[in-house]
């Protein structure tokens, strides 16, 4: 995997344009498909509604965000309903974001954001543009990134280093079961990995996880059973791989490698 972009060919002067060509020549050049192995990952026809990239083997959806700066906690994304649409009938892309030092002329970070970490939770409402815009009325929204845990984040390339192939697919395979659950469900999946992974440990018991039933009860009102619903959350993780069961109570995260 080489960092630095082809040069050579920049059809374009202005400089965003010229970044759009040259990361999109980056991804089929160096990005395979997480999902399958497949060695590359080919482009959508120009102003597909659907994605950008696609896997020619898997059929996988990417849809490609590119910046000069390194992603903060929201990154913004299309029309709202679109986007809502989409995760209701399950065929949301999965969210590949790039970026790149222009000086250098080379990607920093690559990273995707695998579809079934895409939870209602983490789609923010944007205020309709104003009646004086061109799209006026039009609602766009932002994705939370600082909402979604590191396993949902899995880097190709950080900070200008290649990470091993066999980790990125190893890394996704071992959230993939997300993918059996309806999206109301796996938002509660989905807080309680984060509340664990928050922990930056690999063991911990109940009465860690339980610290954040309060922080868990504002999320859902609705619940009275915060604890169980975690003690169940916990056995589905458990059942999936995600982690074991050591003792009593006590936890143990697998790693990914
Ligand atoms: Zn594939």
């Amino acid at each position: 995997m080489k960092m630095g972009f082809e040069e050579s060919q920049t059809p374009y002067s202005s400089g965003s344009q010229s970044a759009r060509v040259w990361t999109e020549r980056w991804v089929k050049d160096w990005v395979y498909c997480p999902n399958c192995g497949s060695p590359h990952i080919s482009q959508f026809p120009a102003n597909s509604p659907v994605a950008d990239f696609f896997c020619p083997s898997c059929s996988e959806e990417y849809e490609l965000k590119s910046q000069k700066t390194a992603f903060g906690s929201k990154v913004v994304d299309g029309a709202f309903r679109t986007i809502t649409e989409r995760l209701a009938a399950n065929n949301n892309p999965n969210l590949l974001l790039l970026n790149y030092d222009l000086a250098q002329l080379a990607v920093v970070n690559a990273l995707i954001v695998p579809k079934h970490f895409f939870v209602q939770e983490i789609i923010e409402k944007r205020k309709p543009l104003a009646a004086t815009a061109r799209r006026a009325g039009w609602v766009g929204c932002n994705i939370l990134l600082k909402e979604i845990p590191p396993s949902g984040k899995i880097f190709f390339v950080q900070n200008g280093v290649p990470v091993p192939k066999e980790k990125v697919l190893a890394q996704w395979q071992r959230t993939l079961f997300l993918r059996e659950k309806a999206t109301e469900a796996r938002g509660w999946l989905v807080e309680v990995m984060k509340c664990v992974e928050s922990m930056d440990r690999r063991e911990f018991n109940l009465d860690d996880i339980y610290a954040f039933d309060q922080h868990l009860s504002r999320l859902y009102p609705g619940n009275q059973n915060v604890r169980p619903k975690i003690r169940q959350q916990l056995q589905y993780l458990r059942d999936r791989g995600y982690l074991d069961f050591v003792g009593r109570g006590q936890y143990r995260l697998r790693s990914s490698s």
